[in-house]
């Protein structure tokens, strides 16, 4: 299967082969039947992830893809085609405040540009639909309190896009954690990268991407070091590294290495960048053993041992998981076992102000 990092290498690609594979119980072994509520979904932003996303949820029992939202009349017609979506569910960027006298859509799942993450979901909120919204949700933490506040307000939900935290390896690495098996967890490592192919895509413009490879790819270790130690960071250390000055423009980070440290004493180091390949580990280290990811955040299978060998688990495409998941925390009120919300979210968006800040300043920058 073509990864993500391949995937965003080869600039210009808009379409993705489906990934049929089985549909499983969901990881938490939920057994769905006829009578259950459906999550209806738009897909906001028709590009690769949209599609990938699109595809997935082919094999959700929970949500259906209803609707989509796009400023390509062309896509909007070949999606109608492809996913059976009926005109009456078909916005553009003007128009989707519509959106809010249209009974037959539940949620709109914004996966265009960062910056647009914000706008976007706050007027969603305001049509009085529930959002589910990519990561990095929105561009720093003072955007993301805003879309916090406006999903509030128009008492709708407010998810963030953190297909992991619904991976079953991942969630038995955590369950083990919790449990005290590692041990005091007092060390981890993320390193999230891969080379960034064309250098005119949005992901290298400042305005867009609200950064560079912190905010796409580094955001996983920093998700990662708080799911995997089970604790919120209260200071972090940052180095930024440019190899490219012409590729990664001021604003874009190409490479940051940066260090978190816990209230337990824990600590984590890691590696964020655009200019390395196969670069998708998490290592966490305890004084009674240890567990390994690698690959950890890409899009499958993931890999993951620990001291006392392989951990197994069926490999069900992630995003497929993600919607059935979403569609029971929004109809039901369930609760997952690692959060999915705006606050979770928002936790994020703070560390990395605060790991810019780092970087510019060079300085140890406290969270508390
Ligand atoms: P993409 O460039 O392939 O798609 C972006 C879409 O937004 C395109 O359809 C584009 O037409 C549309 N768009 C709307 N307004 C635009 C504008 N002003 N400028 C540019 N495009 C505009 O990007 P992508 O890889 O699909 O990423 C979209 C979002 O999804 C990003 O926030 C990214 O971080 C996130 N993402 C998440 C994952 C994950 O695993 N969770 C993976 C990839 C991307």
């Amino acid at each position: 299967m073509q990864t993500r990092r391949q995937f965003i290498q080869k600039a210009g690609l808009t379409t993705l082969a489906a990934v049929n594979l089985p549909f499983a119980e969901s990881f938490s072994g939920s057994v769905f039947s006829k009578e259950d509520k459906i999550l209806r979904v738009a897909i906001m932003g028709l590009g690769s992830y949209g599609t990938r996303v699109a595809e997935a949820m082919r094999d959700c029992k929970r949500a259906k893809l209803v609707g989509v939202v796009s400023g390509t009349p062309s896509k909007i017609e070949s999606w109608k085609e492809k996913y059976g979506i009926p005109a009456k569910n078909c916005y553009n960027y003007e128009n989707f405040d519509q959106i809010k006298d249209n009974p037959d859509i539940d949620a709109v799942y914004v996966i265009t540009p960062n910056s647009l993450h914000k706008p976007y979901a706050i007027r969603v909120a305001q049509a009085g639909k529930h959002v589910i919204c990519e990561k990095p949700m929105a561009l720093n933490a003072a955007e993301a309190k805003e879309m916090v506040a406006a999903c509030k307000s128009a008492g709708v939900h407010l998810l963030v896009g953190y297909r992991m935290h619904f991976e079953a390896k991942t969630l038995e690495v955590v369950r083990r954690q919790r449990a005290g098996e590692f041990g005091k967890t007092l060390f981890f490592q993320g390193l999230s990268g891969f080379i960034i192919g064309d250098p005119n895509q949005w992901r290298l413009n400042k305005e867009l991407a609200g950064g560079g490879s912190m905010m796409d790819i580094g955001i996983y270790s920093v998700n990662g070091a708080r799911y995997m130690l089970g604790e919120e960071p209260i200071w972090v250390t940052a180095q930024e590294v440019k190899t490219d000055p012409i590729k990664f423009k001021e604003g874009v980070d190409e490479t940051i290495t940066f260090q978190m440290g816990f209230p337990s004493g824990a600590v984590a180091s890691c590696l964020s960048t655009y200019s390395l390949n196969n670069l998708d580990k998490f290592f966490l280290n305890g004084t009674k053993g240890f567990a390994e990811m690698q690959p950890s955040t890409g899009y499958g299978p993931i890999q993951a041992w620990t001291n006392k060998g392989p951990i197994e688990a069926e490999h069900i495409t992630h995003q497929t998981t993600q919607m059935d998941e979403m569609a029971q925390i929004i109809l039901e009120g369930k609760k997952p076992i690692i959060p999915v919300d705006g606050a979770e979210g928002l936790r994020d968006m703070v560390i990395i102000d605060a790991i810019y800040k780092a970087v510019r300043t060079g300085e140890k920058v406290m969270l508390v």
